[in-house]
């Protein structure tokens, strides 16, 4: 049983949308005392935009507004991807059986009868608010990679494609990068599974700590993580893609009295890029500078060129500084501790 919702942590944000000043007030007094920021309109307002503006966590709607616009309203929240999520109660002074089904295939979670007992408005309130932070969490999780705790692919496709978005209004720059681990499969077969699995952890818990904090890190297959660099040019993305060559060379697994390392190779894209026709194209271009950077003999960050803008294709990145070779064998290898 959970009486009431936690005292602790921010209010839940509950948008009303009622025509009647009485009932309304109602509503407000019976919510009085649950840790809710009750924000409240009436049927005239842009609905869509009030869910822009205030995020509510649930919608309570009555249905009758004028002009059956209650059903309207629930069928437009539940059209748009940016409000379909948020559950709706819909509430109605006296709906017929056909009333509550029609609210409820619409899209509604629960349908309550006008006046509200305040003790059953309490508990469906609290019993949509549980089955939203539920269906957060499941939304969350199917966002994540268990083993790294970074994005997954799938939330790795959605960012690309909002970042390209908006990168493209805003003609600012986008940068992918692209690292995989140099010769793992010799970790499992030398260390085992589970030391594979800790270096995993490692490189991307050092990933996420050297990229900045807007910037989108995910894991792309077993051994290879991408980042997504939102304003960030071909020149920024390879100095952040040196940085983080540089930081798991640094990184020392421990295993039996020996301490292991690790390399990586990394291939960049960046826009503005002609040669770049989208998200998915940004991320082969990245993939195709990776490639040419196992194929330089590991350990080195590739760029996608744009030295050659008629004959786009893979061309070694000159930044000036960085020394690109690899000064020791590309791999795991056991160093003395
Ligand atoms: P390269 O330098 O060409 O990238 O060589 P590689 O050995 O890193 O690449 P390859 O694609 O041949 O092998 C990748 C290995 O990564 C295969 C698999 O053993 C390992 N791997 C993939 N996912 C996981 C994982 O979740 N845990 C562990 N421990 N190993 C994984
Ligand atoms: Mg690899
Ligand atoms: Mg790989």
């Amino acid at each position: 049983m959970n009486p009431a919702l936690p005292e602790s942590g921010p209010p839940r944000r509950i948008l009303l949308i009622e025509e009647s000043d009485a009932c309304r007030q109602r509503l407000r007094t019976y919510l009085q005392f649950e840790n809710v920021a009750l924000i409240e309109g009436s049927g005239g307002l842009d609905l869509i935009e009030a869910c822009r503006v205030h995020q509510p966590d649930l919608i309570l709607l009555d249905a009758t507004l004028p002009g059956s616009r209650g059903y309207d309203l629930i069928q437009i929240l539940k059209q748009d991807p940016e409000t379909s999520s948020i559950p709706v109660i819909l509430l109605s002074a006296t709906p017929s059986t056909l009333d509550k089904a029609r609210g409820l295939d619409l899209g509604a979670v629960d349908f309550l009868t006008k006046p509200c007992d305040p003790i059953e408005l309490r508990a469906r309130v609290r019993a949509a608010l549980r089955t939203k932070d539920l269906q957060d969490l499941l939304e969350r999780r199917a966002h994540i990679d268990g083993l790294t705790g970074l994005g997954n692919r799938l939330a790795l496709d959605e960012r690309l494609a909002a970042e390209w978005a908006t990168s493209q209004r805003l003609g600012t720059p986008l940068g992918v990068l692209i690292a995989d681990l140099d010769h793992f499969k010799r970790i499992n077969d030398r260390f085992g599974h589970a030391k594979g699995d800790l270096a995993l952890r490692l490189a991307a818990k050092a990933l996420r700590a050297t990229v900045r904090v807007g910037d989108f890190v995910g894991r792309y297959g077993g051994e290879e993580f991408v980042v997504i660099a939102p304003d960030c040019d071909l020149a920024g993305a390879f100095a952040v893609a040196e940085r983080y060559r540089a930081e798991v060379r640094a990184l020392r697994l421990p295993s039996h009295g020996s301490v292991i390392t690790l390399t990586t190779s990394i291939g960049v894209a960046a826009t503005p890029d002609p040669s770049i026709k989208g998200p998915a194209d940004l991320l082969f271009k990245a993939d195709r500078a990776l490639y040419l950077a196992k194929a330089a003999g590991r350990d080195v960050v590739k760029a996608w060129g744009v030295d050659d803008a008629a004959r786009p294709e893979l061309v070694p990145f000159k930044p000036g500084s960085p020394d690109l070779e690899p000064t020791h064998e590309p791999g795991p290898s056991i160093v003395n501790p």
